[in-house]
């Protein structure tokens, strides 16, 4: 899982905390003062091994990106899902999986073309997009399911 330096406003503390822990209202370490993620949310990066148990126990809905580094509409679109964790944290979880070293949930999932986005709420598929979409565009789609 990756993880997240944040600098507490208050003591000035460097936190790190999970990118899966960033929508639960974290506290600063040392002083406890909640740690605003705001500009440095990130989206949570799941594979194979860690996808099933954390759609499971999400605390929000979570859109996750099937993406593979080498396909250039994932490139293009990537800019606007880093945005979007930003924009969206504490309402939605936005989270990335890479197809081309996780073979397993794509498989699952049927996952034939990336980018495909797929939409959970209470660890249940409820929507999924293939093909890239603009950040707007996108950001229209998780109003309706946030
Ligand atoms: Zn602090």
């Amino acid at each position: 899982m990756n993880t997240i330096v944040v600098t507490c406003n208050n003591c000035g503390t460097k936190n790190r905390i999970p990118a899966d822990k960033q929508h639960l209202g974290p506290k600063c370490g040392s002083c406890k003062t909640s740690i605003n993620m705001g500009q440095a949310a990130v989206p949570v990066e799941l594979n194979d091994s860690t996808f099933t148990p954390f759609i499971k126990q999400a605390a929000k809905p979570v859109m996750v990106d099937f993406f593979s580094p080498t396909c250039g509409p994932c490139r293009m679109m990537s800019p606007a899902i880093d945005n979007l964790a930003r924009r969206y944290v504490g309402r939605v979880i936005i989270a990335k999986l890479d197809t081309s070293s996780n073979g397993g949930i794509p498989a699952q999932f049927q996952i034939r073309g990336v980018p495909t986005l797929i939409f959970f709420r209470n660890g249940q598929k409820v929507d999924q997009i293939t093909g890239a979409l603009e950040e707007e565009a996108l950001a229209r789609k998780l109003n309706q399911f946030a």
